[in-house]
């Protein structure tokens, strides 16, 4: 058996994709770590690091070994105008490419200069960073992989991306079973993310991630055992690697009400205003509405939301990321008008502008229910809360998340919403004001059927909650990674 050396310092160098979505649950695991006995380095551009650094400043202040290594952006040198450097702060095409050219820039030297520098013994990158498992071999370390998903929709996605089973049927919407899952899956071709259909730049990306993910040490997610434990087995099997449910990551480390306000948020704004009126409002009265960091809806579906909201009579949060200013130009985005006075009036709704406390929102005892567009982050906060959801996919792999929610744990109703939609294309199919109406009427409503839900929702949140304390399936998980991570350390010096 091999000895611990007497520097039982273990540093573990965190790179994030600077999206958001991808950012959050991964400081997250990087805090997690942390709490573990870890010294961890996040590497963030200084505008990305605004969104989470309260928190890591808080960590350290407290005694862990936490901190950001800023680099700067080279922003300028590729057109960009100052502080533009995630991914969801943009929603053209064009943007988006210039922020990825700037961090083809900035990958040489986080690779070549910043990681060496951070001495790790383990990096840990996004998924969407395969040359850092070059750089950990380079180091002779290993990489761990952060795959901003869950074991079913990684397996369901691999699935079709090797079988194809799209190109067997007649017409977009016939629906196919997706070959070799642990449950019996259908789906439409037009659910299917654009980049299986054709092949195209993002195929190859794909591609390229996932070939650098199978010579990683392993994969983890924000997930948790009880949750889609079958697919975890069946993910080490396609893969081969070694794989950890961690979640969820937002219940582990995000305890106080500040923690919960300042996740993923530059400036904290209108939460007490917004508390107020939760505090309000009757127990499970409220429905949250929230399509996550990166979806603008064009104002003809701006419109049915709004429409479907109001014909429901029900109470609700909705965040409207559309634009920065409030009040001003509802024609313009597609909200009636008049429909803000009136929600203000009747005493209905609250718009939040921009950035939502979510954890704060999801967790409030007046909320009652999630229309969600399955963004995994929202999907496992929703979870973690005890939130039955209206489930409303748009793009990337949260039609294979509806899936999940709504047939695998039965936590969720579809909408009803058909097509995958790239933001930056037109969107040709939209969700129509009734469906809203009558998916948000269902899960609020005082069916058996919906109590069953509601039911299901509050025990897989119970599980959830487990997971993450002492002795549950996520915390063994990251007691037994972290004395695997030290022992290949030590093995490595002997
Ligand atoms: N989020 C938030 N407030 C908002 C919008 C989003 O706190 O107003 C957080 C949300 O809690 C989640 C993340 O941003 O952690 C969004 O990630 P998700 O995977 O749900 O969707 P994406 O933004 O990647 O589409």
């Amino acid at each position: 058996m091999s000895m611990l050396p007497q520097n039982n310092e273990f540093r573990i160098t965190v790179l994030p994709l600077f999206a958001s979505g991808h950012i959050i649950p991964i400081i997250d695991i990087a805090r997690l770590f942390a709490r573990h006995g870890a010294t961890v380095t996040i590497i963030a551009t200084e505008s990305n690091a605004s969104i989470f650094q309260n928190n890591i400043d808080h960590d350290f202040a407290a005694g862990f070994k936490i901190q950001t290594h800023i680099v700067s952006f080279p922003g300028a040198e590729v057109g960009l105008a100052p502080g533009i450097e995630n991914y969801s702060d943009v929603s053209s095409r064009h943007l988006q490419a210039k922020i990825y050219q700037a961090f083809l820039i900035l990958d040489k030297l986080i690779d070549q200069v910043i990681i060496p520098a951070t001495r790790p013994d383990c990096i840990l990158s996004d998924l969407s960073h395969p040359w850092t498992t070059d750089t950990a071999e380079r180091l002779g370390v290993p990489r761990l992989v952060f795959s901003v998903s869950n074991f079913m929709a990684y397996s369901a996605e691999h699935s079709v991306m090797q079988h194809s089973p799209h190109q067997k049927v007649a017409s977009d919407t016939e629906e196919f079973e997706i070959p070799g899952l642990p449950h019996h899956i259908q789906m439409t071709k037009c659910q299917q993310p654009e980049f299986l259909l054709r092949r195209d730049r993002f195929t190859a990306m794909m591609e390229s991630n996932k070939q650098a993910e199978r010579r990683s040490y392993g994969t983890v997610m924000n997930t948790f055992y009880e949750l889609d434990g079958v697919y975890l087995e069946h993910y080490k099997k396609i893969t081969g690697i070694k794989a950890w449910g961690l979640g969820p990551v937002s219940l582990a480390v995000n305890k106080n009400l500040r923690e919960k306000i300042e996740r993923g948020n530059k400036s904290g704004m209108e939460s007490e205003e917004l508390v107020e009126w939760l505090n309000s409002k009757e127990p499970n009265s409220v429905l949250f509405v929230s399509f996550g960091s990166m979806t603008r809806f064009p104002p003809p579906q701006m419109a049915e939301i709004a429409h479907g909201l109001e014909d429901s009579g029900i109470n609700f949060i909705w965040v409207i990321r559309n634009k920065d200013k409030n009040d001003s130009g509802e024609a313009a985005e597609g909200l009636p008008e008049g429909f803000q006075q009136m929600i203000k009036n009747k005493n209905r709704g609250f718009i939040v502008r921009i950035w939502a406390p979510q954890l704060l929102i999801l967790e409030h005892p007046s909320t009652g229910g999630f229309l969600t567009h399955c963004g995994w982050n929202s999907s496992i906060e929703g979870i973690s809360a005890g939130q039955p959801m209206v489930t409303w996919p748009v793009s990337s792999e949260q039609f294979y998340n509806e899936k999940l929610l709504t047939e695998v744990l039965q936590v969720g109703v579809p909408v009803g919403a058909r097509r995958w939609w790239n933001m930056s294309d037109e969107m040709k199919e939209i969700v129509s004001r009734e469906n809203v109406e009558k998916g948000v009427g269902f899960l609020m409503g005082a069916t058996e059927e919906a109590a069953a839900i509601r039911e299901r929702a509050k025990q897989l949140g119970a599980a959830a909650n487990r997971a993450v304390q002492s002795g549950g399936s996520s915390e063994n998980n990251l007691i037994s990674l972290m004395k695997e991570l030290r022992s290949i350390k030590v093995n490595d010096k002997d």
